[in-house]
């Protein structure tokens, strides 16, 4: 089986399950107990913490373990925002890019069901980019005229200042790449926290939260040989957030509840080894994806290429083939030894077209044609010609039967 599916998950790295197995056997202590296991624990906790931020450029303290990417995105958004809100109750309104995955999606719309905050859907352009320009209009904009997420009323616009803005940094369906620095910079003159949703951008684009000039970043461990489970909010310094669990004040209070030492433990192991491969991996695959995507594109003459041709992910090539159904050509791939996903795995329902692919313009039944192919770091070229191989031949196989 050749596995193009890795920006759903990766397996968990021999070195990582060794790194953990001592937390989850003879070294089981609870980091707040004060005995010998109890500080070997806080020891190792803080030993992972350290290493995270070592990857993040960032000071440890700015760091909080997550149950994965999808508690800190919410953490992130709702936390900021409900927090900011308290202390100035204008800031009432958030920013979200038209392409963000469900865990800000969501969480911008249970701010705005349950707290009253009116959100912004900040949009993109053909190939998923957010345009600076764009992005400073609408953090400068009262309120009015700006997009309204989906299940927004019309006319619940509040108007108000900006609590928070989300834009993600690499996107999990078509692989586009933000500029994320020149957003930042717009935030910043515009005195708004961004936060970044950098899931898929671990491990293949460069951390540094100081270069990037976010406020606030998330990952997750399982798209880099971390288990399923874990994750990481960054947030600078001095930025005012609540937590959404509460009890014993773990994590200097962000998130309560006896840590995951041996999760903590794999995320800053999975995390170290990432970063040090990245240069490296990142080109390597780079010019195999390059490759994949002019060979598809060579021999399947109908093939439409979505997000951007440059900016994209070292690991994703993804594609609509009009004509065919994603779901369709994914089960014809399948069995023929190839594993990959298509674009509407992650909507609600298997007929739903993506809302990323929507926002780009693409049309509703050529969405529906969408598939994504990723790659972890040692993918071969090999591979990716069998894969090519079999793709020209499935969808030729899938436009014949109609
Ligand atoms: N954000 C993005 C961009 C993702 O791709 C994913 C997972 O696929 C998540 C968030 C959620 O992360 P997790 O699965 O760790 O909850």
């Amino acid at each position: 089986m050749i596995f193009l599916d890795a920006a759903a998950t990766t397996p968990v790295r021999r070195e990582v399950i060794e790194a953990m197995f001592p937390f989850l056997t003879n070294q089981f202590g609870n980091p707040s107990s004060h005995h010998e296991l109890g500080e070997a624990a806080a020891a190792a906790l803080a030993a992972a913490r350290e290493q995270c931020a070592t990857a993040l450029g960032a000071h440890p303290e700015e760091l909080t373990f997550t149950s994965g990417g999808t508690e800190a995105d919410n953490l992130a958004l709702k936390g900021i925002a409900l927090a900011r809100r308290a202390a100035d109750p204008s800031l009432n309104r958030v920013l979200i890019s038209a392409v963000e995955h469900p865990a800000i999606v969501e969480s911008a719309d249970h701010l705005r069901r349950i707290h009253g905050f009116e959100v912004c859907v900040v949009p993109v352009d053909a190939q998923g980019l957010v345009d600076p320009d764009v992005f400073a209009g609408m953090l400068a904009a009262s309120g009015a005229g700006s997009g309204s997420a989906a299940g927004e009323q019309d006319g619940a616009a509040a108007g108000g200042g900006v609590a928070v803005a989300s834009v993600m940094y690499a996107n999990n369906e078509v692989g586009t790449v933000q500029d994320l620095s020149a957003l930042s910079a717009v935030a910043a003159a515009a005195g708004v926290p961004l936060h970044s949703d950098a899931v898929q951008a671990a491990g293949w684009l460069p951390l540094d939260v100081a270069r990037l000039g976010v406020t606030a970043l998330s990952m997750s461990g399982h798209k880099i040989g971390a288990p399923k489970g874990v994750g990481l909010l960054y947030v600078r310094g001095g930025t005012l957030y609540e937590p959404l669990i509460h009890g014993g004040g773990q994590e200097r209070g962000t998130r309560s509840g006896t840590e995951n030492v041996a999760f903590a433990v794999a995320l800053g192991t999975a995390l170290a080894m990432a970063e040090s491969a990245r240069p490296s991996a990142a080109g390597r695959v780079t010019a195999l994806r390059e490759g994949f995507m002019r060979r598809v594109l060579a021999e399947i003459p109908t093939a439409q290429l979505t997000g951007h041709p440059t900016r994209r992910l070292p690991n994703v090539a993804s594609f609509c083939f009009p004509g065919t159904s994603g779901e369709s050509v994914l089960l014809e791939l399948e069995r023929r030894g190839i594993v990959c996903s298509s674009g509407s795995a992650c909507a609600a329902g298997a007929d739903e077209p993506s809302a990323v692919l929507s926002a780009m313009g693409v049309e509703r039944t050529v969405a529906q044609t969408a598939l994504r192919f990723s790659f972890a770091s040692d993918i071969t070229a090999s591979e990716l010609d069998a894969a090519a191989t079999e793709l020209a031949a499935a969808v030729e196989r899938m436009l014949r039967l109609g």
